[in-house]
């Protein structure tokens, strides 16, 4: 299976799961747009060393998905946009009677607002292209709640609705639009949660991982980037035409419990 000729975007990919999607959609032939808010010689090496390893194009796109003119832009510069990855996110962890204001607007705009404004700049493309793939990245928290991350549930559970009408406005075009709900990544933004709850619960980086983050996911083992990009692969695949609207949870088994 390839996606040569396929150009992917994918929001916040200079680390984590963003960058395994990269890396998985390269390796299946598709050119790459990398995109976070930063701009930096490094954040241009990743595209050039992806271009290297996989034999694609690939370019780095600073845009900030906090403000919704830099989504629209991204969108626009990045030329056609076949496959749009939404997976730009950040988490802030604090009771809802704490919740600074500023954590919940941001999250709100980057983890949920930032999607809206992408999509509605890359589905013209894709229906002029008669092709498209939107696929964004929720979570286990799209499908269940924590106590402490009111702003990432509330935006995770919003991003599926907004999966499922952007899959009714494209139904009976090429053009399909699914969410992944991952369940604990060991990533960047899973690794800054790690010492607080070591704080909050006294317990060892071991036992906050095993005892605390992955007693709610039965397999007791994280996700990996690689799955996830595995994921995007397939849901861009002929196999996948007819998968739209839905979820598909990549969570060793938290949301069956
Ligand atoms: P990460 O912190 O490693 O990566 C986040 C990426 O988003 C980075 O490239 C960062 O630069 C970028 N980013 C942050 N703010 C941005 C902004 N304003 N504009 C543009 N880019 C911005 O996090 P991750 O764990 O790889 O998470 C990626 C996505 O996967 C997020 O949406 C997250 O909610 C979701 N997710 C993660 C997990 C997990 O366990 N790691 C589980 C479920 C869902």
């Amino acid at each position: 299976m390839t996606l040569s000729g396929k150009r992917a975007v994918i929001t916040g990919s200079t680390s984590g799961i963003g960058l395994g999607i990269a890396r998985a959609m390269a390796g299946a032939g598709a050119d790459i747009v990398l995109n976070s808010f930063t701009n930096t010689d490094d954040d241009h090496a990743l595209a050039t060393d992806l271009s290297d390893e996989f034999g694609i194009s690939a370019r780095y796109i600073q845009a900030d998905m906090s403000k919704s003119e830099q989504c629209r832009s991204l969108i626009e510069e990045s030329g056609n946009c076949d496959i749009l990855i939404n997976n730009a996110g950040i988490q802030h962890v604090s009771p809802i009677d704490e919740f600074p204001i500023d954590k919940w607007n941001a999250i709100i705009a980057i983890n949920l607002s930032s999607a809206f404004h992408t999509t509605a700049a890359a589905l013209p493309k894709m229906r002029a292209a008669g092709w498209g793939r939107v696929i964004n990245i929720s979570s286990a928290h799209g499908l269940t709640a924590s106590p402490f991350k009111s702003a990432y549930i509330a935006a995770k559970h919003g991003i599926i609705g907004l999966t499922k009408t952007t899959a009714l406005e494209t139904a009976e075009q090429p053009i399909t639009a699914n969410a992944i709900c991952p369940g604990y990544v060991l990533t960047p933004l899973v690794e800054a949660q790690i010492p607080a709850t070591m704080e909050k619960y006294d317990m060892e980086r071991d036992e906050v991982i095993k005892k605390v983050m992955l007693e709610r996911q039965p397999s007791r083992e994280f996700a990996t980037v690689e799955q996830i990009g595995g994921t995007c692969v397939f849901l861009s695949s002929p196999a996948a035409n007819q998968i739209t609207g839905t979820t598909i949870s990549v969570d060793g088994g938290w949301t069956a419990l």
